[in-house]
């Protein structure tokens, strides 16, 4: 049967041939996900999940950081995207779902890095930019804007939408503006030698791999498996670790930067800062739970009352439901599209699962994340404190390479 065509120089993910069976799921799955119309890689990673004998598999990187963890001549700090703490316990015989930032923490750190920040601070940074952009092209009547935190969805757009690449924020994504941080921020924070700092990743995306090789804004990438087998190989009990806590400077997210993991997430917590910046007053209850655009859905829209202006806004869950909708996406003002199902909680680089288990483990880790957004103090990104103090002291002084020009690369 015919496969996805994975090429050699893939930096995502790859396949194991002696492992293949020719079976031709990994196709049906991209085509029931992407339907591309050439049939190539949008490093996405769907079909790890899908794949009968475990042929097709993150290239795994871990090895290389394992090596750095025994290395005193480096700070090695670790990013953790939100979406792994709601999946990890998958490998270690958890509830699907179960909430364990604390235990991954501790993970890490028994592990030997020295440093645990959490990306959803990244992901409150990328907020206060996006929705900087969004309240600008309300403000000039201007649209669209697409959210660009998805590398595979950029990626798309770059190969089959060239000339609409511009309608795309030229925010970097929370883990590639994290990365600029740790070697700025907190290595002038620290007095630390940027050169002597290795970042690393942890996420639930093998897409970042291939994004992050590009922009090097962090050095390795790995994802949640990685961390279950690295704890494995150094014979660490996930299961027996006492809760820890994120690092001080970058460790604390608002429950915006959270519910980025989930499909809908983004636009939620882009609007809830939006509506601040435009009327210095803090968005009414209804946007902190958009019910209706949060979850699995192909393709949704809504009107949201921005007090200043009514904007139509979508949010897309899955390449395929972009093509379908293609010709009307200009008609609204901001639009989230996310490549994989329910958003990062179901990227590649989760555990695997029994195929028919894959989508009520979604369902229980995006309940997961909106309970915990629905109980933090602090649920919008322009009320965090660090992302005050890094805005006061910090950003607002010196260069630090928060946007990317898609186009260039379309061009490149
Ligand atoms: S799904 Fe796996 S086993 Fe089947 S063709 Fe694709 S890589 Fe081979
Ligand atoms: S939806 Fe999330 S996990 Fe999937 S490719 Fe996009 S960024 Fe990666």
């Amino acid at each position: 049967m015919e496969r996805v065509v994975i090429e050699e120089n893939n930096l995502s993910l790859s396949r194991i041939e002696e492992k293949c069976i020719h079976c031709g799921v990994c196709l049906k799955t991209c085509q029931t996900y992407n339907n591309l119309k050439e049939k190539d890689c949008l490093n996405c990673g769907q079909c790890i999940l899908t794949c009968p004998t475990g042929a097709l598999v993150p290239k795994f990187d871990y090895k290389k950081v394992l090596n750095y963890l025994h290395d005193t001549d480096y700070t090695l700090v670790v990013l953790t995207s939100p979406a792994v703490r709601v999946a990890i316990g998958d490998e270690f015989g958890y509830e699907a779902g179960t909430f364990l930032e604390g235990k991954m923490v501790s993970s890490l750190k028994a592990l030997g890095f020295d440093y645990v920040f959490d990306t959803t601070f990244g992901a409150d940074l990328t907020i206060m930019e996006e929705a900087n952009e969004l309240v600008n092209k309300i403000k000039n009547n201007e649209k669209p804007l697409f959210t660009s935190c998805c590398p595979s969805w950029v990626l798309y757009m770059q190969k089959y939408h060239p000339n609409d690449v511009k309608y795309l924020s030229s925010c970097k994504s929370p883990i590639a503006m994290l990365g600029a941080m740790v070697k700025t921020y907190f290595a002038d924070y620290n007095e630390i030698d940027a050169k002597k700092i290795i970042t690393v990743a942890l996420t639930p995306c093998v897409s970042k791999k291939t994004e992050m090789a590009k922009y090097q804004d962090v050095d390795f990438v790995i994802t949640t498996r990685e961390l279950a087998m690295m704890l494995r190989e150094s014979e660490i009990d996930f299961t027996q670790l006492v809760d820890a806590e994120f690092d001080k400077l970058m460790g604390t997210g608002s429950g915006a930067g959270l519910i980025f993991a989930s499909s809908g997430g983004v636009m939620e917590a882009a609007l809830r800062t939006a509506y601040y910046m435009l009327n210095k007053v803090k968005a009414p209850d209804a946007f902190y739970k958009l019910e209706s655009i949060r979850g699995e859905k192909d393709f949704v829209e809504a009107e949201i009352d921005m007090q200043v202006k009514k904007i139509k806004i979508a949010v897309i869950n899955k390449i395929v439901n972009v093509e379908k909708n293609y010709e009307i996406l200009k008609n609204y003002d901001f639009i989230e599209v996310m490549s994989c199902p329910g958003g990062c909680i179901g990227g590649g680089g989760q555990p695997i699962l029994a195929t028919n288990a894959l989508e009520s483990c979604r369902q229980k880790r995006i309940a997961s994340i909106y309970a915990k957004d629905e109980n933090k103090k602090i649920k919008e990104s322009f009320l965090n404190p660090e992302i005050q103090d890094a805005y006061r002291t910090y950003i607002s002084k010196k260069e630090v390479k928060l946007h990317t020009s898609h186009e260039t690369e379309v061009k490149n």
